[in-house]
């Protein structure tokens, strides 16, 4: 008998059964919601985030960790959370990311869009899951500094890609001084309506920045209060990190735009949110496509206090930009899409009265791909309205910041540096931004290496990875099975 016939049969392994369905979400009645700012979505319970996390098939090859940008353990996180232990979920969700109390509500979730399950079905909730990991975990924690480095560096802007940078260069060891022009912290995150996340969700994570060596500094514009290179040549900051984002609007640019009724998306929604008066009549537009404009809708909608909305876009719904989980929301709650419609002026005697605007029909795709409008002839009509929000993109504030730096400016408007790590032309000066949140955060990740890098060769030392913000043993690593980043 040779030893192969003796071996018992190999059974072969079925793959594991894929559960297609979701657990769902509850959500407030669209009757109750529209009335005020409570939060549309609620967290699941212990017992259903268990379930749900249950559906995990915990992948060899983590798709989900591979599509987030900054790397973020979900896969751990839930394996955790389907055993019921929030605590360990908690602390695996807080080591990679600092601001997880906002992103469990706001991120984009691009771990779900490659999450296997999404193949038969729903994907695993994994941005919901986090916020479970929070609610029911141990997530007051502080962040642990590693030994002081004597090296300061500077950080231009407290968005998520400054705030990010902050503890990245902070548990390492650094000394870092944050200066932000505004008087809150969390860049545009300030304007997401209070349905989806507040700025006490930006302080929740700040306060686990309690223990680090961080210094913010509000209500200070640098390169307008002092000139941006003082930074180096005077305050003795040896690196600087630019992330001053897309604070301003874009315009219009048609007739009408100063009228009185007439508000950039940005200013109103900020204003709302933070208990500034706003007057917003009863038949609002608001034009354009993106996630900006879906905030503007339903902010709209809560403001007028039972008045008509209705959203502009020069595009068809498919080139929408927007968040198809927004635009879910605001159809829910009775928004009216004028779509191919592209505004030609604004017209009113001492206030809004009307948005005339240009019938557009799809002509060949642009540069990006997106069919491309085109105008219609005899096709303008006035569309009957008191009060016009323009959401139709933002752009950096660039004042102080010269061309010896050689900054990009991308599409969506943030400035950043062409170099390796964000680098610009200026060694030491760094800069970068993003289009989400967690894409800008992803972005000071990398730029966080090449700082550390460059003021490591300072020292002359090699930066080691990241280590445990939580005072752990074990460094930053890809989780086992990570092969490349897949950016969606
Ligand atoms: C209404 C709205 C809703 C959104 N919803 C979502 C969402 O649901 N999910 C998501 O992922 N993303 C969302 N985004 C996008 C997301 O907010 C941005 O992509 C992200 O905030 C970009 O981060 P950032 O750090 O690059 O820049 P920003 O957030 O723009 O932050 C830049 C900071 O720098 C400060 N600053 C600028 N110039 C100076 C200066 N000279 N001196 C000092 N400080 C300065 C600014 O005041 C600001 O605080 C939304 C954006 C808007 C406008
Ligand atoms: S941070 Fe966003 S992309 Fe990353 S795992 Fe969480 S929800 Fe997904
Ligand atoms: S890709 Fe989906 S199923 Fe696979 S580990 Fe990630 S969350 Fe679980």
């Amino acid at each position: 008998m040779t030893p192969d016939a003796a071996a018992p049969p190999v059974k072969p392994v079925a793959p594991p059964k894929l559960n297609p369905v979701r657990v769902p979400i509850v959500e407030e009645p669209v009757a109750a919601r529209t009335t005020d700012f409570r939060e549309v979505l609620h967290a699941y319970s212990k017992e259903d985030a268990v379930l749900e996390a249950k559906r995990c098939i915990q992948c060899r090859r983590p798709w989900c960790v591979e599509a987030c940008p900054i790397t973020q353990d979900c896969r751990e996180y839930i394996r955790l959370i389907a055993d019921g232990d929030f605590d360990g979920a908690a602390r695996v969700t807080l080591r990679e990311n600092p601001l997880a109390t906002c992103l469990c509500k706001v991120c984009y979730h691009y771990c779900e869009d490659s999450c296997v399950v999404k193949k038969k079905g729903v994907p695993i909730a994994i941005r919901h899951l986090k916020r479970a990991a929070l609610e029911y975990g141990n997530s007051d924690l502080a962040y642990v500094p590693s030994k002081p480095k004597q090296q300061r560096v500077a950080v231009v802007g407290a968005g998520p890609a400054g705030l990010m940078m902050a503890w990245e260069l902070a548990v390492r060891g650094y000394s870092v001084t944050v200066f932000e022009q505004e008087k809150r912290y969390g860049g545009l995150m300030q304007t997401i309506p209070a349905y989806r996340m507040t700025d006490a969700d930006v302080e929740t994570d700040r306060k686990r920045f309690r223990e680090l060596d961080v210094t913010f500094v509000d209500g200070t514009k640098v390169g307008r209060e002092f000139p941006f290179d003082k930074l180096v040549k005077e305050d003795g900051y040896q690196a600087v990190f630019i992330s001053i984002g897309t604070p301003s609007h874009r315009s219009l640019s048609v007739p009408g735009e100063n009228l009185p009724g007439v508000l950039p998306a940005l200013d109103f929604l900020k204003d709302v949110n933070h208990g500034v008066p706003v007057k917003v009549g009863k038949e609002v537009v608001v034009i354009g496509g993106g996630d900006v404009a879906m905030d503007s809708v339903r902010t709209a909608l809560r403001e007028s206090h039972g008045g008509r909305v209705t959203l502009v876009y020069r595009r068809s719904r498919a080139e929408m930009p927007a968040d198809p989980e927004e635009v879910h929301g605001a159809e829910h709650e009775g928004i009216r899409f004028l779509f191919l419609k592209a505004p030609l002026r604004i017209v009113g005697t001492h206030r809004v009265e009307g948005l005339v605007v240009q019938g557009m029909e799809l002509g060949p795709p642009d540069a990006g791909g997106r069919r491309s409008p085109v105008p219609i002839p005899n096709s303008e009509e006035t569309i009957p309205c008191d009060t016009v929000i323009v959401a139709v993109g933002q752009k950096a504030d660039m004042t102080g910041f010269g061309p010896e730096l050689d900054l990009k400016l991308t599409s969506q408007g943030w400035p950043e540096g062409k170099g390796k790590g964000f680098e610009t032309a200026v060694p030491g000066i760094f800069a970068a931004g993003g289009r989400s949140v967690v894409y800008a955060m992803g972005s000071a990740m990398d730029a966080a290496d090449a700082i550390d890098a460059y003021l490591s060769a300072k020292r002359g030392e090699t930066a080691p990875p990241r280590p445990d913000p939580l005072g752990g043993t074990e460094a930053f690593h890809r989780p086992a099975g990570y092969t490349a980043p897949i950016r969606v």
